[in-house]
């Protein structure tokens, strides 16, 4: 059974990492104190949904760096464009909005190849 950074690594830019293992910490209690017998079985649903948690976690966090972290000229024009359509364009502050809410809240159609391309202004 494996919790916190040893079960799923994000990148800690978006400040997530003791979140993500708290959760697992409670998530992971209540299924042993739930569950009188203890077997692989016990621990299926966290499995799943923390493969999910930590998929959009990830996808926040990979937008995040490439925002940040993309220097010179041509960063500058893609944060500056960005924050122009986030004017407009409310769908667009919903990543940044997840370091906040958390990966509950994140609508799992935003984590998308798709949703992406959108984001950075990439043709589709
Ligand atoms: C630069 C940086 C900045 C970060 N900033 C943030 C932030 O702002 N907010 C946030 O929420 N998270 C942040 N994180 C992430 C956060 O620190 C981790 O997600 C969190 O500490 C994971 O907790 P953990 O208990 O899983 O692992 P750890 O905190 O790494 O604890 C594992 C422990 O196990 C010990 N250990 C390892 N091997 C053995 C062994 N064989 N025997 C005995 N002990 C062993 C280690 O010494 C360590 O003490 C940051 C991480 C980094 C690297």
């Amino acid at each position: 059974m494996l919790i916190g950074d040893a079960a799923g690594y994000n990148n800690p830019l978006i400040g997530q990492g003791l979140a993500l293992a708290l959760r697992d910490v409670r998530t992971v209690s209540e299924q042993l104190l739930s569950n009188r017998a203890w077997d692989v079985g016990t621990f299926a649903a966290y499995g799943t949904e923390r493969g999910e948690r930590l998929r959009r976690m990830r996808y926040v966090a990979q937008l995040y760096a490439t925002v940040s972290t993309t220097f010179g000229p041509e960063g500058r024009q893609l944060r500056r464009y960005l924050h122009k359509r986030q004017r407009d364009d409310p769908d667009l502050l919903a990543p940044t909005m997840a370091i906040f809410t958390g990966p509950d809240h994140l609508d799992p159609q935003i984590c998308t190849e798709t949703f992406r391309r959108h984001y950075l202004g990439l043709p589709s």
